[in-house]
């Protein structure tokens, strides 16, 4: 766990979150990858995905990096979901969103208002 996590207030929450994204891969028609506190940046980790994906039969990622992980500590997250070629953002990202919603803490709030370039927030 990254030495960042010390001022978190809610680490239920937070944990049941980091498992929300990283269980996306098990789910049977996102096709999917999670990563959270993924690269620096967000350069870095779309970067990094990239590679990851050349070989997979993944369609998008959901992930977010350390600049984002600083927001945890203001007990928010702005999930960032990466769509590769083939596949259109705002259906993926309302599945996203759903999924997020029945996987993270019941008292966790998650606020996206369908716009794809808009990221997912999670408020812890
Ligand atoms: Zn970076």
């Amino acid at each position: 766990m990254s030495s960042s996590n010390s001022l978190i207030t809610k680490p239920r929450r937070l944990e049941a979150l980091r498992k929300a994204v990283r269980n996306i891969r098990k789910h049977k028609t996102l096709k999917a990858i999670g990563k959270d506190n993924f690269g620096c940046c967000s350069s870095c980790a779309i970067g990094a995905l990239d590679t990851m994906m050349v070989d997979g039969n993944k369609h998008g990622a959901v992930f977010w990096h350390a600049q984002d992980e600083e927001q945890i500590q203001v007990d928010h997250v702005h999930i960032r979901v990466c769509v590769r070629r083939g596949r259109r953002l705002q259906p993926f990202m309302t599945q996203v969103a759903a999924y997020l919603r029945t996987s993270v803490h019941p008292m966790s709030r998650i606020e996206w208002n369908g716009d794809p370039r808009q990221c997912i927030t999670v408020h812890l």
